[in-house]
């Protein structure tokens, strides 16, 4: 099986608080994991190690089967980040500069951008949906309609693996329902493997194939319809952390 993120017996602490202990994590290729847990579980924590932001105190990351400290190609690695939906009307960039964004880590920031990078934007902003938007100012669309905009900046390079951080928090209900279409089309049509930080285990679990339960530890790791019958143990008045398995 082809392995996209590897964490290995990973521990990180922030000042005297351990935060993650112990993390033994895997995401394959074709995976769509929704890493779920309580707020202050270490979620954001672990995307940040994951994403080289944050160094682990001990422990292994691999990104697709190189260690993170030689893995140079950040283009296969798309992330979307919380709070990609909050712009005010004044902020000054269309949904064409902000998707453009996503060329220039794969480019270089001064390139000068070909005619093909210039249809790849256009292709991604009509992948999200938004093509009668693309001159707008982005503060000027919904929360939904920004957040497609930056899965748009981050599908640009052609990522293998996409990363969302909370990714429908202040968003309406309909706006998340077509969100997880747009997901779930990347998932099967394009085969991109996707990992998604979420509060909102309801909806998830009918769209992820796979859920990680953290909080501090990875007390469960396994497809959506076994979470949705251990959520009892889980969330139940008495925690019965399912063993993680080795
Ligand atoms: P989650 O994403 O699951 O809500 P986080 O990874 O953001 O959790 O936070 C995990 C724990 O680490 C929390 O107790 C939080 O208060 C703490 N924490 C997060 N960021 C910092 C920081 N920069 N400095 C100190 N503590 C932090």
């Amino acid at each position: 099986m082809e392995m996209v993120i590897e964490c290995k017996n990973v521990n990180f602490h922030y000042e005297g608080n351990v935060v993650l202990e112990n993390i033994n994590f895997v995401v394959e290729k074709g995976d769509f994991v929704g890493l779920v847990g309580p707020n202050g579980s270490g979620k954001s924590t672990l995307l940040k190690i994951i994403l080289g932001l944050l160094k682990p105190d001990s422990g292994q990351v691999k990104l697709f089967n190189q260690p993170i400290s030689s893995f140079k190609e950040r283009y296969k690695i798309g992330y979307v980040s919380q709070k990609a939906n909050s712009f005010n009307s004044g902020f000054p960039a269309t949904v064409y500069e902000v998707v453009s964004m996503g060329l220039y880590g794969k480019l270089g920031l001064f390139t000068k951008l070909s005619r093909a990078d210039k249809e790849k934007i256009f292709d991604a902003i009509e992948q999200v949906g938004l093509s009668e938007f693309t001159q707008r100012n982005i503060g000027q669309l919904s929360g939904g309609q920004q957040q497609r905009s930056f899965i748009a900046r981050a599908l640009v390079s052609d990522p293998s693996l996409l990363i969302l951080d909370e990714p429908t928090v202040g968003v309406d209900t309909e706006s998340v329902e077509r969100f997880y279409e747009l997901l779930g089309k990347l998932h099967q049509e394009q085969n991109m493997t996707l990992l998604m930080v979420t509060h909102d285990i309801g909806m998830m679990t009918d769209h992820v194939t796979k859920v990680a339960y953290l909080n501090k530890k990875i007390h469960f790791h396994g497809s959506s319809r076994d979470f949705g019958a251990s959520q009892k143990n889980i969330y139940g008045s008495h925690m019965h952390p399912v063993e993680q398995k080795d």
